[in-house]
């Protein structure tokens, strides 16, 4: 993996310091400039632990990890639990929806400005047909790596971090919108940003942005053109998953996505590689949906991306 954007800027500017320096001096550390907390790199093999462990729970309960099916609610139970060991204060949100229980569940990590809360999200849910690997145990893995990464780096950000897992998105955004609905006016306006992912593996990748927020855009696009990726705004999925609640309440928001059911053009497949006149994901929402459907350099790259942007946003 390569220097992060703002690891890179400070080792050139040591070097720069050095330079400066006559006569071959040593670069006082204790002259260096305060600088942003560095981002972990996330390690590619822990989110793709997390992604068999969900395809086992599926593959346990009838192939899926649906909404009001026992694969989802062993999903939450797997992720609550690594999450309480770290060290998160979790809470699990129940609702009803289509006549059934569903849950969100929310982790916080103590300390921070409560009035500045920085919060990452996905979906847990997958729909019925198929165990929901890439959408959305992709992005499901990738904040719970990242929160385990905070916690293993005990990281204390001036911000205050939360992580959610939503139920019942594949039903049309419920439990977000009841996680949104259910927050007090003071306590939504003290959620400085939302970043959501949902499908960041896809087996023929693109690397779309979400042009919302723009400062939350600008830390996603710095840290791919920190990798020399390019990126495109995110068009397929606007409004399809669960930022659009917190952006109807006022939230800022941002995310990353790698396509769902689109067709991967020329000019795409000759900058990102993969193959044109496929679909991003040719197994969206079907029973090939497994690990097998999964590009592991875009999820690599992908994870690194939400630590990155979490560390940056927080600090
Ligand atoms: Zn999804």
């Amino acid at each position: 993996m390569k220097l992060s954007v703002s690891a890179r800027a400070v080792v050139s500017g040591a070097v720069a310091t050095a330079m400066l320096l006559a006569g071959g001096a040593v670069a006082d550390a204790a002259s260096t400039p305060p600088r942003p907390a560095a981002a972990p790199d996330i390690p590619l093999a822990g989110v793709k632990a997390h992604l068999s462990q969900l395809q086992s729970i599926a593959t346990a309960n009838g192939g899926n990890r649906a909404h009001g099916r026992p694969g989802y609610k062993a999903s939450i139970d797997h992720i609550k639990a690594k999450l309480d060991a770290a060290g998160y204060t979790t809470t699990v949100q129940q609702f009803t929806a289509s006549g059934r229980t569903g849950y969100n569940l929310i982790a916080d990590w103590p300390g921070g400005d409560a009035n500045q809360v920085v919060m990452a999200g996905s979906h847990l849910d997958s729909v019925s047909s198929g165990p929901g690997i890439n959408d959305n145990g992709s992005g499901s893995a990738a904040v719970l790596e990242t929160a385990l990464a905070v916690s293993r780096a005990q990281y204390k950000p001036a911000k205050h971090l939360r992580f959610a897992w939503w139920g019942a998105e594949e039903l049309g955004l419920v439990g977000s919108r009841h996680y949104v609905n259910r927050l007090a006016t003071g306590d939504r306006s003290r959620i400085g940003a939302y970043l959501n992912f949902d499908m960041i593996g896809s087996p023929n990748p693109g690397y779309f942005v979400y042009d919302d927020d723009p400062a939350i855009e600008k830390t996603f696009k710095e840290y791919f053109s920190g990798l020399g990726v390019p990126t495109e705004i995110e068009t397929e999925g606007d409004g399809r998953s669960d930022h659009a609640p917190f952006k109807s309440a006022g939230v800022p928001v941002g995310g990353l996505f790698t396509g769902a059911s689109r067709t991967k053009t020329a000019a795409q497949a000759a900058k990102w590689g993969g193959t044109a006149g496929r679909a991003f994901d040719r197994c969206y929402h079907s029973s090939c949906d497994t690990t097998a459907n999964i590009d592991d350099t875009a999820l690599d790259r992908n994870s690194d991306a939400v630590a990155y942007a979490v560390w940056e946003l927080s600090e």
